[in-house]
């Protein structure tokens, strides 16, 4: 059986098209949609559907649609599963099949198709929706160990405060199914990782909260490819997939390293090299670039990012570097989007100039930073660096602590972390609009969060440190 990432992406949209789904390419990253920021999962292209404002192209379709999660940022290489881009297979039904085949044909693709132990499968139903429950237990025959029921939070799904909504069911993997059942909690992401979603979308919330049933039930529904791949071709986390390994294995060939015999932080490193890579190729082929408002400021981000991870991996030399490893990125896209390899051009282009122009923000603070330490060390026997100034050289020059703790260290001048931090968090309080999260499963209004992305340009880069890793 082909377990390739393109393997498991073709055989998904096979086995739904041998169900009378119409296979449809994957929606731009960018959606129609002018108030949602970016496409966060497979049902965007067919919002307007769901709502009744559109015709439906046919009464099931699948896809493997390109998706963009900001929100998830500060996951990515911490999490063995989270990515900003990945890929989202679904089925959906508009107005047609509803949850007892939903869950029949989840459980045979990932049980048969995929051919994922049976005894591995547990799966969550909302707190209130026996319906699935009972097909879960009675139709498919699941074990009541493993079925668990989860609150709003999780297993309810909103397109906002008002409009069609319904209860989900997510089907997850364990990993050590040694532990048994007795205490176990599908939270616990070091034994068991969702990879399946089903929306039931069968009422319509009005202005007062009140649900009512939708005359056309819908389902929506959502696999992640990376994390497919990663259960079945047995890798520790997505990112050693085949889907992104070969992005990683290039930037770390660059700075003459190997990912496998590197430490965890520079596995770190190396893993947001590959996300953000790939999002950033995917973003340009869509035609969005970096500027410093909206989307724009996304694709920055993420650049930058890449270019700061390249300097601590030991990237070194004058020309651009991020061309290279999206050369890998771009290798891989022909199943996903074959209009990015037509783009090649163009996004080597549009990624060297920015890594020009970001390189030369960094060395400006470079220039910066040489004189607070000379101050610093004029100043005092004991010299330390205030935290404000590590903080407006992260902030305002992009500059990563770690470098500078590192040329501060070669002087034997401290870095004042405290104080760092302190200025962090006051920053972080100022600005709680740019940590807003674009994500349609919290019900927020995303024209909202389009509203605030547009404001908060320089802000941004608070929401982008991760626990641990400061880049
Ligand atoms: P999680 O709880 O792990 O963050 P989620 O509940 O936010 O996932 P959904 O909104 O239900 O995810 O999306 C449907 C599917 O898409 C998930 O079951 C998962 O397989 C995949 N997915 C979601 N977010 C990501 C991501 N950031 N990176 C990779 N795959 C993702
Ligand atoms: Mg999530
Ligand atoms: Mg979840
Ligand atoms: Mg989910």
């Amino acid at each position: 059986v082909d377990n390739s990432g393109q393997g498991i992406r073709r055989r998904f949209k096979e086995f739904f098209a041998a169900r009378e789904h119409l296979p449809k390419p994957s929606g731009s990253l960018v959606p129609e949609d002018p108030t949602v920021l970016l496409t966060i999962a497979g049902m965007l292209p067919f919002k307007q559907i769901f709502l009744g404002q559109e015709v439906r192209p046919a009464p099931r379709v699948t896809t493997s649609q390109k998706c963009i999660r900001t929100n998830d940022i500060e996951n990515v290489g911490v999490t063995k599963r989270h990515h900003t881009f990945f890929e989202m297979l679904g089925n959906f039904s508009f107005g047609d099949y509803f949850k007892r085949e939903a869950i029949t044909w989840a459980w045979e693709l990932s049980t048969k198709e995929y051919g994922l132990p049976v005894d591995r499968v547990w799966v969550s139903v909302f707190r209130e929706d026996d319906e699935a429950y009972n097909i879960w237990k009675d139709v498919i025959g699941v074990p009541p160990e493993h079925i668990q029921r989860m609150d709003e939070a999780d297993n309810f799904w909103a397109s906002g405060p008002t409009g069609p909504c319904g209860p989900c069911s997510e089907l997850y993997y364990d990993f050590k199914p040694e532990l048994g059942h007795e205490g176990a909690s599908l939270e616990d992401d070091e034994r068991f990782i969702e990879f399946y979603n089903l929306v039931f979308m069968e009422s319509n919330r009005d202005a007062s909260g009140v649900l009512t049933p939708l005359e056309n039930k819908n389902i929506d529904t959502g696999m992640g490819l990376e994390r497919m791949a990663q259960i079945l071709q047995e890798k520790p986390n997505n990112y050693e997939t085949d889907l992104i390994m070969p992005i990683i294995d290039s930037a770390a060939q660059l700075a003459g390293i190997e990912y496998s015999s590197s430490n965890e932080r520079i596995q770190t490193y190396l893993k947001v090299i590959g996300d953000h890579t790939r999002a950033v190729v995917y973003l340009i082929s869509d035609g969005v670039l970096p500027s410093n408002v909206g989307r724009g400021y996304i694709v920055r981000r993420l650049l930058r990012r890449v270019v700061r991870c390249g300097r601590l991996i030991g990237i070194k030399g004058k020309d651009a570097f991020t061309p290279k490893v999206a050369a890998a990125a771009i290798a891989l896209s022909g199943d996903c989007d074959p209009a990015v390899a037509a783009n090649a051009e163009r996004i080597f282009t549009e990624m060297e100039r920015e890594e020009m122009r970001f390189v030369t923000t960094l060395e400006r603070g470079e220039e910066l930073l040489t004189s607070l330490l000379d101050a610093a060390a004029k100043a005092s026997k004991e010299p330390v660096l205030a935290g404000k100034d590590a903080f407006l050289l992260y902030d305002t020059y992009g500059f990563p602590l770690e470098i500078t703790e590192e040329v501060a260290m070669e002087r034997g001048i401290a870095v004042d972390l405290v104080g760092f931090k302190a200025a962090m968090e006051d920053q972080r309080k100022m600005s709680q609009a740019a940590v807003v999260s674009v994500d349609l499963t919290t019900g927020k209004q995303l024209a909202d969060i389009a509203d605030t992305m547009d404001s908060t340009e320089f802000l941004g880069y608070t929401s982008l440190s991760t626990e641990g890793v400061a880049v």
